[in-house]
């Protein structure tokens, strides 16, 4: 499962809520070259549409052991072997799409300059989301100069030495010919995956991605000899259903040959446990089998040590309207240690914080146990995870291996950095009371928002007990206000403790700075609840339950303390945090209260609680910040430039280093991965023309 941060603006407001696990707020973290500093540096490198183009850094990568190094490099290679999987799988003509766009960017001698500045920004789109469908509402975005002059940029780029990908005895006018639907026609192919098809459609049909082919949900649910699930793509050949297996042999034989390779060469460098995981990877690649799957979830939940760890594979279901069929991605990511060890000590002091909860003594647990998370950087991203990404990771998916092995959570340290210093000023501004407010976010709100996040997963979804009676299922009373109840609970805990003198002893934060964090974190939380409703286009009420509990939060500090303000100044509103011990004293009553609705199952109190000050809000208000936030223009996602890495090699043809560099720019780095898998996009297509009619 993953988190993911939909838009940069809410960096701050979506952290506590969505991250999957724990961040740690050691920034003392020092470089490990005097390079750029996160201050000084370009995170925010070009605007795509509504989507924000951002480079990510890897500060500590210089400093890790040679080993580390050269293991992270092979796995780095394996990683990009399979990205064209991804874009097949996304569109059955996606990876022909790219050739073409490609072909004429590369190319772009005599094409005319505004059918080639419109090809790039589709181009650029088309990279950041794998494909022709936006990530986010899964719809298709289409080439807005006319087919014509789109043909006569492709007859230009041909006569500048492009190569486009026609099949045997076509021209390059009909290949776009056969293509223009797919780049034009709005209607052709509309969604990637659609959960609520239109009336009459089903929904296999009505979701234009590659997992199936000719197949209807009806099916596709009665197949009943179906062997494998998230490694094959389900096809119906002369009226029969037939899996096409993803693995050595099967279908993407060429890039998970190649996959496997790297994986293989990676080996030598790796820890036994991980080595052990990638033998188990290589043989679930090689065979495709259920019980292969099985036992790779196995030995890579086994391997907890590891300073360097890749996910590589048909992972997620998030695009299979189904959610059987597993969409291919990989990550490569080195435990970042500074980070990494703020979080074990607020884990190894949970006792400390239980015992110190603002709510009745008899919900207080004994032998608590926080819960770790890795913080880490990524180097490379691909598939399904990249370029863009999500914050937080808990693997692996399957219900059976997590109960009886445990699962592994990874936030994401460098990319919600780079989120953070990419963010927009404008918005900020535009939200805070005062500059000093809107500066102290500047400075602290990242850097705040990481702590509670940190104390929300490790110490607050961890803590407290519950009524024997309730047999450890308080959903089973709580109900449909469980989930927000639990969210608000665990973010009540960060707020409480955040202001409490044991982070300063835990050497979370400084003393000097301590008062200015609080503040920050009190203020972003309280902006926060005004920002969000954007995100609620229709109607007056909210459904999402990160939402409902910020809201429930916010509104009843609101009705209960003296700690915010409601200020209007030029037709605008602000929520106005004035002061810190009056927010911090509500925060502990109202703890203590939804300590005690959970404790008792007291559905009607969760139901008071969040009718009052959670779900409703005045859809003008709405208008208002969705007007506000328009003015300040911030992107709604963002695609991530990766680290570059290259090796050193030495006389005896050996490994002696491996360099980082940052290449800023999407083009230069998405055209170089594209080069990286000519050969084995080239057999992939030959073999797919072959078998095709
Ligand atoms: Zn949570």
């Amino acid at each position: 499962m993953k988190s993911r941060l939909l838009s940069v603006t809410l960096a701050g407001a979506l952290a506590t809520s969505v991250l999957g696990c724990g961040k740690s707020p050691e920034s003392a973290q020092a470089p490990a070259a005097p390079v750029e500093t996160a201050s000084n540096r370009q995170y925010l490198l070009e605007r795509v549409d509504d989507a924000a183009v951002v480079q990510i850094y890897a500060d500590g990568f210089s400093g890790l052991p040679l080993k580390e190094k050269t293991l992270i490099w092979h796995l780095t290679q394996a990683a990009l072997a399979g990205r064209d999987i991804f874009y097949d799988q996304v569109s059955a003509r996606g990876l022909e799409m790219r050739d073409v766009l490609e072909a004429i960017v590369t190319h772009p001698e005599g094409v005319e300059p505004a059918t080639l500045a419109e090809i790039q920004r589709y181009t650029k789109l088309f990279w950041i989301n794998n494909g022709p469908y936006h990530d986010l509402t899964a719809r298709k975005f289409v080439l807005a100069c006319t087919p014509d002059a789109f043909r006569a940029a492709a007859a230009a780029s041909a006569k500048a030495g492009a190569q486009f990908p026609v099949v045997a005895g076509e021209s390059i006018d009909s290949l776009i010919t056969r293509l223009q639907p797919m780049f034009f026609d709005p209607e052709v192919a509309p969604f990637n995956t659609t959960k609520t098809p239109p009336k009459g459609q089903d929904l296999l049909s009505a979701s234009f991605n590659n997992l199936y082919s000719g197949v209807t949900s009806t099916e596709a649910k009665s197949f009943t000899s179906a062997r494998y699930g998230l490694n094959s793509r389900l096809v119906k050949q002369n009226g029969e259903l037939t899996e096409e297996v993803y693995r050595v042999g099967g279908r993407y034989d060429a890039q998970i040959k190649e996959i496997a390779r790297h994986l293989e060469a990676a080996k030598p460098f790796a820890t036994e446990p991980m080595a052990r995981a990638l033998d188990a990877l290589i043989k679930w690649y090689q065979t495709g089998e259920a019980s292969d799957r099985l036992a790779y979830d196995i030995a890579w939940v086994a391997d907890r040590e590891s300073p360097v760890d890749t996910i590589n594979g048909f992972t997620e279901t998030y695009i299979d309207p189904l959610g059987i069929k597993g969409s291919w991605e990989a990550l490569v990511f080195y435990v970042n240690a500074g980070k990494t060890a703020g979080i074990k000590k607020l884990a190894a002091d949970a006792q400390w914080f239980e015992d110190r909860m603002p709510w009745d003594p008899k919900y207080r647990k004994a032998g608590v146990k926080g819960i770790t998370a890795n913080a880490i950087d990524v180097l490379i991203e691909t598939g399904d995870a990249g370029p863009t990404t999500p914050i937080g990771i808990n693997l692996p998916n399957d219900q059976i291996v997590r109960e009886q092995h445990g699962s592994k959570s990874v936030s994401l340290s460098n990319v919600l950095e780079s989120y953070n210093r990419s963010e927009s000023a404008a918005t900020r501004q535009e939200f805070s009371w005062t500059p000093e407010e809107a500066a102290r976010t500047e400075k602290w709100g990242s850097f705040a928002g990481e702590m509670t996040t940190n104390m929300h997963e490790v110490i607050g979804h961890a803590s407290g007990q519950i009524a024997a009676r309730l047999k450890g299922k308080p959903e089973n009373f709580i109900k449909e206000y469980f989930a927000a109840l639990e969210e608000g609970r665990a973010d009540l805990v960060g707020l409480y403790f955040i202001a409490d003198q044991k982070v300063v002893d835990l050497g979370l934060v400084a003393a000097a700075d301590h008062a200015d964090v609080v503040r920050a974190e009190y203020e972003g939380y309280t902006r926060n609840a005004l920002v969000q409703l954007r995100r609620i286009r229709q109607g007056s009420q909210i459904e999402e339950d990160h939402m409902r509990n910020r809201q429930m939060i916010v509104h009843w500090l609101m009705a209960s303390t003296k700690a915010i303000e409601k200020r209007e100044r030029d037709g605008k509103t602000f929520y106005v945090m004035v002061d810190p011990a009056a927010f911090r004293e509500g925060v502990g009553r109202l703890l203590a209260e939804v300590q005690r609705i959970k404790a008792e199952g007291d559905f009607a109190a969760a139901k008071k609680l969040f009718d009052t000050h959670g779900i409703h809000f005045d859809p003008k208000l709405r208008d208002q910040v969705l007007t506000r936030i328009k003015a300040t223009n911030p992107p709604s996602y963002t695609g991530f430039v990766m680290p570059k890495l290259q090796p050193v090699f030495g006389a005896s043809g050996a490994v002696t280093d491996v360099t980082i560099t940052y290449p800023k720019n999407l083009t230069t780095q998405m055209l170089e991965y594209s080069s990286a898998t000519r050969e084995s996009r080239a057999a992939f297509l030959a073999a797919e023309r072959t078998r095709k009619p």
